[in-house]
């Protein structure tokens, strides 16, 4: 006699998470460190700036968003860093994971 077969095990949903994003336009200078790990000589404090604006100890990453169209020439502060010198914004992506509930 074939036994019923056994119904899967429901998956235990603990660990529902998604993730948190916000589209920015960042400076040449956070583009160049974002992308391609290039500190500019004179900000040495830009990995600072940034983390004091996206802390990494909260969980959030910042990475370039290829693809979509910069903004161009602006004087807003870039979303990044806060620098605010004018110049070019490029489009990056902040984002980190979240657990709804905890
Ligand atoms: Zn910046």
């Amino acid at each position: 006699m074939i036994p019923y077969a056994k119904k899967p095990p429901t998956p235990v949903q603990n660990h529902r998470s998604r993730f948190a994003h916000h589209p920015l336009e960042v400076c040449e200078d956070c583009n160049g460190w974002i992308e391609a790990d290039i500190l500019p000589h004179d900000r040495p404090t830009l990995p600072a700036d940034i983390d004091r604006i996206w802390p990494k100890a909260d969980g959030w990453d910042i990475i370039a968003s290829n693809g979509m169209a910069g903004p161009g020439f602006t004087w807003l502060p870039c979303q990044c860093c806060g620098s605010t010198l004018g110049g070019l914004r490029y489009p990056a992506i902040a984002f980190r994971e979240e657990y709804p509930g905890q």
